[in-house]
């Protein structure tokens, strides 16, 4: 008999899993709670797959013999509970799609830095004329694109939820950027569960593959002493030290191995400190890769950035607008905000994940000009910072929330959107909120 592989979650991982397991020969099935989209309803008819929504129907998913969970689905998600009492084995997409594919996979994980990171290093690995597939959190699915294409390579960000769930799946090359709080409603409010899920991008490992970290993280330092790493290992630190594979020295960005390699830091596309450690995580990983240094050094420098992470949107009366709003944790504002080189009108505000705002006292009191709140509900912030001395203003519309920031902004100022929040209060998503800053801000 055919076994039965169930896709919990059709969006684009689980039906991605599912056209994988059709073409494999599996007996295949969908089923999600919400509402598909119908591109992926399309998709699945398509290959003539069986699907639900509104629902998942007991008899139709207990019968699996292995299950492709979404990584949006939780753990304590009623079915996932029933699932798990019957024994029935649970995995990623991942982890599923890792089984059809003999390419070289090279994985990002990490608190923050993750888009930037992988899609950095997909560019230098295009530029260098490899045939190499974008997956994991960005793009299109691994396992649709194990299904339709051909590629040598992977470069795929994961997340602390794929994670979770694979088992066999082994990185070739596997960057852990850095572990702060982050998801915790996911792990029980437990850190070290976060953690563990972290540290599953090293498993499996062997002899010939490498670890990429940064090296001045404490919670990885403590962490590596509980592992017995198998793989090179290869961490970066923002000075020069030893053992360091990757730093910065005197305005240089260095790579020491596995091919000596330099640049002037200067001509590093991206800003800031935090993507100081992005630059050479990527170039550290593109060098393992054997990838030319001349290619390493024309993508390190003509990397257009990601979307919504210190993207600049324009210039207004002499203003910089800058759009993180993808910072939807204390620390991501925190980088940002360090990066600064202008008195800053900073927003912040939204859906609060347990934010601890003394992180960014200092930096606060240090370069902003005014604060904007952007919330549905701001009383956190106004107890936290209305006693700093900084003017705020409190808004609960990106409309008012920009006509304040152009108020308080005198020309040579930054007005930087990284609101520490997720966006779910007043945006669609964090895309939908950087959009409609941009599109404000260009009607100014
Ligand atoms: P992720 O995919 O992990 O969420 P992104 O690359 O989308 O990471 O960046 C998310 C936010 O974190 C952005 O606001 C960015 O400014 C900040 N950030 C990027 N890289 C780092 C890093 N290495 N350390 C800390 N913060 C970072």
């Amino acid at each position: 008999m055919k076994k039965r592989i169930v896709a919990l979650g059709a969006a684009e991982s689980g039906v991605g899993a599912a056209v994988l397991a059709s073409k494999k020969g599996f007996d295949v099935f969908v089923s999600d709670m919400g509402k598909i989209k119908p591109h992926y309803t399309e998709m699945l008819d398509r290959y003539g797959i069986a699907w639900e929504e509104g629902r998942h129907t007991e008899d139709l998913i207990l019968n699996a013999d292995e299950i492709v969970k979404s990584p949006g689905i939780p753990d304590n998600a009623p079915m996932v509970q029933k699932i798990k009492e019957r024994g029935i084995p649970i995995i990623s997409e991942i982890e599923f799609a890792g089984r059809y594919t003999n390419a070289k996979m090279i994985c990002i994980t990490g608190s923050n830095g993750k888009t930037t990171t992988t899609s950095l290093i997909y560019h230098i690995f295009k530029a260098a004329g490899y045939n190499v597939g974008l997956a994991g959190n960005i793009g299109r699915s691994l396992a649709l694109q194990v299904a339709e294409e051909n590629y040598d390579y992977y470069v795929i960000e994961l997340s602390s939820f794929q994670l979770d769930n694979m088992y066999e799946f082994r990185a070739n090359i596997a960057v852990l950027l850095n572990i702060t709080p982050d998801h915790l409603d996911r792990y029980d409010y437990n850190m070290q569960n976060y953690i563990d899920a972290k540290m599953r991008i090293l498993q499996n490992q062997k002899e010939e593959d490498a670890f990429v970290y940064w090296n001045d993280d404490p919670v990885i330092q403590k962490e590596l002493k509980k592992y017995g790493i198998k793989a090179k290992m290869c961490p970066f630190s923002i000075i020069k030290k030893e053992g360091m594979i990757g730093y910065i020295a005197d305005g240089q960005y260095v790579l020491e191995y596995p091919t000596p390699f330099n640049m002037e830091q200067e001509s590093l596309a991206l800003n800031g400190k935090h993507n100081m450690y992005n630059s050479l995580a990527a170039g550290i990983t593109a060098d393992l890769a054997g990838i030319k240094n001349e290619v390493i050094r024309q993508s390190l420098s003509d990397f257009q950035g990601v979307e919504h992470r210190l993207e600049k949107v324009a210039r207004v009366k002499g203003v910089d607008y800058i759009n993180d709003s993808k910072a939807t944790n204390v620390d991501a504002c925190w980088y940002a905000l360090e990066s600064m080189t202008s008195p800053t009108v900073l927003i912040i505000g939204g859906k609060d994940k347990g934010n601890d705002y003394r992180e960014i006292e200092e930096l606060v009191k240090k370069k902003c000009r005014a604060l904007v709140f952007l919330g549905a509900d701001n009383a956190k912030l106004h107890q936290f910072f209305d006693g700093f001395g900084i003017p705020i203003a409190d808004t609960h519309s990106m409309k008012d929330c920009v006509e304040a920031c152009y108020r308080f902004a005198k020309p040579g100022d930054t007005v930087l959107l990284s609101p520490c929040c997720a966006s779910f209060d007043l945006f669609k998503s964090m895309e939908d909120r950087g959009e409609q800053f941009k599109s404000f801000v260009s009607s100014l």
